[in-house]
């Protein structure tokens, strides 16, 4: 017989059928004379309910399904009396295939704290909330190829290992095969990196939006969507050491157009979620955050407001409040700043713009006052700056100037460069930290909570 999924049984026309379900034992409930066990596998948030007659089993055939145990039931689907089910399984045979000691499976009890999940990160992904939240990733996952896909954007991959150290986002991860105990130095006792793997210095790369540009600037519109690392000693609720990253690059577009697709592409996203993980979304907001789904649509109905960071420091400053940080126009905006202009102030999703240069990467477009670039920063609700990005200079001499400006090594930088050589046009671009966008999805409060495995300062592990 073939095995059904679960998401699959709750169709009407299955009543009355037998069908076959294999899945894991979220709880095993009843009396002397019939037993409920909760099935779930994986498949969505929901369990079945099967039925065992204590006619038909025996308490000892039934003794080692306790929670975490794994089967196959084969049974009749029918009716369900009890309230909130549609349906359930008369069991009619099981197979046990693997049994879960009560008395040392760690996931025993419900109602864990998500700090004592992290510990068990091996296992949390059999919990109603993380099968919830993975299944919301990989389908946010999809939603994001299909926004690109059918704008005929191009799926670009960008390295993971790279040689320049100037992608100037955050601090890197070295790569090398050197020894450690024993590394080979040079005359003037300098590592000798030409006796490393590739001969120079390598890392990890913290974005792939340099190699992103050469994409753009020959198949027009690319997007990057891949692990990103950075090596910064952040335990904020919000930074990973290893996280995803979506980049976008398109030739042609100047900054309104830049942040006119950042909305579009963001709402797709929030949209899809709603349209295709319901249920999940709704066992969330249900048991961690009610505001979650009024939340998402008021993003969905809203404009984003457009602003620039010039006025963003005046509203903060005429506002009174009293910050951490005191605000004074060049600092570089704190995530409690950034909460007050979005949560506070507008009450919407922000867009700022025209930041000062020097907080901000040398590769932006320099504005004609000579202190601001053409940077956008989109600003949410609970999260902060999800997303970075600016309309790219493509003017090659004041590229160069600033590569100077900043002392950046032109060995690393000539490839780079060549874009603005060669045939160079406007372009922009930006970077959504995929952890955060699941963050806001979710409602979830711990980056570490939205990602598989998370890698954070001393937890490389499980
Ligand atoms: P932040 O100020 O929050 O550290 P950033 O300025 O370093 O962000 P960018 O370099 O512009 O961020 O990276 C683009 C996007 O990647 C950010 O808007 C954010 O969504 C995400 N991001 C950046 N750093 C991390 C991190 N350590 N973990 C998870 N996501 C991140
Ligand atoms: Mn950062």
């Amino acid at each position: 017989m073939k095995r059904t999924k679960i998401n699959d049984i709750f169709a009407p026309e299955l009543i009355g059928q037998k069908v076959l379900v294999k899945g894991w034992v979220r709880t095993r409930r009843g009396n002397k004379n019939v037993q409920f066990v909760a099935l779930n596998d994986g498949s969505t948030v929901r369990n079945i309910q099967i039925v065992f007659d204590l006619g038909k089993f025996s308490e000892d055939d039934l003794k080692a399904v306790t929670t975490g145990s794994s089967l196959a039931v084969e049974g009749t689907l029918v009716e369900s009396m009890g309230k909130g089910q549609t349906c359930e399984i008369q069991a009619e045979s099981f197979e046990l295939y693997g049994t879960a000691d009560p008395a040392t499976y760690p996931l025993q009890k419900k109602g864990h704290t998500m700090e004592f999940l992290r510990e068990k990160a091996h296992l949390r992904p059999r919990t109603a909330t993380f099968g919830a939240i993975l299944r919301i990733r990989s389908s946010l996952a999809f939603a994001i190829h299909k926004f690109f896909n059918e704008k005929g954007f191009f799926y670009l991959h960008t390295p993971l290992i790279t040689g320049s150290d100037c992608e100037g986002a955050g601090a890197m991860f070295q790569v090398t095969t050197l020894p450690l105990n024993n590394i080979p130095k040079t005359e003037t006792g300098e590592i000798d990196y030409s006796k490393d793997f590739f001969g120079k210095p390598a890392a990890l790369t913290v974005s792939g939006q340099l190699e992103g540009e050469l994409g753009a600037t020959a198949l027009g519109a690319i997007y990057t969507f891949g692990p990103t690392f950075r090596a910064e000693r952040s335990f904020t609720p919000r930074h990973l050491s290893e996280f995803w990253m979506i980049e976008p690059e398109m030739a042609f577009y100047d900054i309104n157009d830049n942040m006119d697709l950042a909305e579009e592409f963001v709402k797709f996203c929030i949209q899809y979620v709603l349209d295709h993980c319901r249920d999940d979304i709704e066992f969330l907001a249900e048991h961690f955050d009610k505001e979650l789904i009024p939340r998402l649509e008021f993003v969905l109905h809203n404009d984003f407001v457009r602003l620039t960071y010039t006025e963003g420091i005046d509203i903060l400053k005429a506002s009174g409040n009293k910050f951490e940080v005191p605000v004074e126009w060049g600092i570089d905006l704190q995530s409690e700043h950034e909460r007050f202009l979005v949560e506070k102030h507008f009450k919407k999703p922000v867009i700022l713009t025209d930041y000062p240069k020097d907080i901000k990467a040398f590769y932006m477009k320099q504005n004609d006052d000579g202190k601001t670039v053409r940077a956008m920063d989109v600003l949410f609700p609970t999260i902060g700056e999800i997303i970075g990005g600016s309309e790219r200079e493509a003017d090659y001499n004041k590229l160069l100037a600033r590569i100077e400006e900043l002392h950046i090594p032109m060995k690393d930088m000539w490839w780079y460069l060549d874009t603005r050589r060669f045939g160079t046009v406007p372009h922009s671009g930006f970077g959504l930290g995929f952890e955060r966008l699941m963050l806001f999805v979710t409602g979830m409060a711990n980056i570490r909570d939205v990602i598989p495995f998370p890698r954070t300062p001393n937890n490389a592990d499980f």
